[in-house]
């Protein structure tokens, strides 16, 4: 099937329509890329820097480019001036560091925080404690180049239903739990990026606003 075939099969199986499609083009070329836009869809996500900065240039301006998977700090620079939203923001240190990269751009880059939500044992994200000292001793605040809007979770990888269904529930838990406490002005919490090829309908039940969808669309990767 076409990439365009699949994404209009993808857009059927939706359950829920205020969901954004964040298209995963990782490893694929630009002709793929611009084959998904002249279908309609604005919103790429890639996973590396490189990659990133090699495709944007050859593609329509209009593209918003999204920044999944882990983001190393010495790299920021190089997407700053242009990047869309920045969803894997695993630590402290790297949230500093788009904040000054952004600051040098003179923008303000959205970024969401990525969430440990799975039983695996993942090297990346925030555990919910982390997040709420933070807020506690107002970490964000002097952060003025960066706004948080929004939680990001990658549910473990297993066939169990019930797992991932309350890993993605968890998530929107804590976003509800952050938005009773009392949040800085750079920290407006509306966005749950959660939900791949494999679970985005269940991740869809559970309140997703955003899902990364890759080989739905665009065919199995082949790492070299
Ligand atoms: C590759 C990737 C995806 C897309 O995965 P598919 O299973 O191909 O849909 C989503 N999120 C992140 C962080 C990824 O690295």
């Amino acid at each position: 099937m076409s990439i365009k075939e699949n994404l209009s099969d993808l857009k059927k199986k939706f359950k829920k329509f205020d969901c954004l499609l964040v298209a995963v083009s990782k490893t694929k070329p630009v002709a793929d890329i611009q084959e998904a836009y002249d279908a309609g869809i604005r919103d790429f996500g890639e996973n590396k820097v490189q990659e990133l900065v090699d495709k944007q240039p050859q593609l329509p301006d209009d593209i918003q480019w999204h920044m999944i998977g882990h983001l190393q700090r010495n790299k920021v620079k190089y997407i700053a001036p242009f990047i869309h939203l920045i969803h894997g923001v695993d630590t402290f240190k790297l949230l500093k560091e788009i904040n000054k990269q952004a600051q040098k751009a003179e923008r303000v880059i959205p970024c969401l925080l990525q969430i440990h939500i799975a039983k695996e044992e993942t090297k990346f994200g925030f555990d919910e404690e982390e997040v709420l000292a933070l807020i506690q001793e107002k970490a964000f605040d002097e952060l003025k180049n960066i706004r948080i809007i929004g939680l990001m979770g990658m549910a473990t990888n297993t066939e169990n239903e019930a797992i991932v269904r309350a890993e993605f529930g968890g998530l929107k838990k804590f976003m509800d739990q952050l938005n009773t406490l009392e949040l800085p002005e750079n920290l407006a919490l509306k966005e749950l990026s959660m939900g791949m090829s494999g679970d985005f309908l269940l991740a869809q039940e559970e309140g997703s606003t955003m899902v990364r969808v890759g080989s739905a669309i665009f065919g199995k990767r082949n790492y070299r």
